[in-house]
């Protein structure tokens, strides 16, 4: 059979905008060029051509002013809205889904993490163990707190729960973080020497931790 010019170019599936509207699509393609010449699709809520919309994106006069309003209060309030809702809390699941596989723990950890509540900026120590680390820095994150995770082992000649408790034990002032948070016995005070106490207790458990229990 012979073909003509046009079917030389393999040309996507023709969507008008309706359509794309009524199923959910992202994208529509009416086969027609935009103003600058693109036979493209385009964004099913602006109309906008995608890759129209592509070159906007990487023009650095747009990124200028995208970072700069990312670092605004109405940036971070629009950030914070997106991490609270269903589409941002299922992109980061998903995302932690996959770092998280790729990380796979066999065995328990104790962790020290720090905590910072996204609304008041203020931060907490939470020293715990588990066998999921990542998964368990996602649970925790529920769009409302920052995590860092500062320090995880595997404990050697110990359970990780037992160890956990042993630190607990050893370490002075835990307080009631300053938000509804339950575990509350796992946190302390989120200043510079008791985060150096705790990292050099961790340490210190980590290198002679069986000469440790020797002696004991
Ligand atoms: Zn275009």
């Amino acid at each position: 059979m012979k073909q003509t010019t046009e079917q030389v170019t393999p040309i996507k599936s023709i969507v008008t905008r309706a359509e794309a509207l009524e199923s959910d699509k992202t994208f529509y393609f009416t086969g027609k060029p935009c103003k600058r010449g693109h036979v493209a699709e385009r964004y099913t809520n602006n109309a906008c051509c995608v890759e129209c919309m592509k070159a906007y994106q990487a023009n650095p006069k747009t990124k200028a002013k995208k970072a700069e309003y990312n670092k605004s209060d109405a940036g971070k309030a629009r950030r914070l809205r997106y991490d609270r809702s269903a589409k941002g809390k299922a992109i980061r699941r998903a995302s932690d889904a996959r770092f998280y596989q790729k990380h796979m723990l066999d065995e328990a950890v104790v962790y020290l993490m720090r905590m910072t509540c996204r609304d008041t900026g203020i931060s907490w120590l939470k020293l715990g163990s588990t066998t999921h680390l990542y998964h368990r820095r996602s649970v925790l994150i529920d769009g409302q707190h920052t995590i860092d995770i500062l320090h995880s082992m595997v404990p050697v000649e110990i359970s990780a729960r037992q160890l956990e408790a042993e630190l607990h034990a050893v370490l002075p002032s835990s307080l009631v973080p300053p938000t509804v948070f339950s575990g509350f016995t796992e946190c302390y005070a989120d200043t510079p020497t008791q985060e150096r106490l705790m990292l050099n207790t961790l340490a210190m458990y980590e290198v002679s931790l069986s000469e440790l229990l020797k002696a004991a």
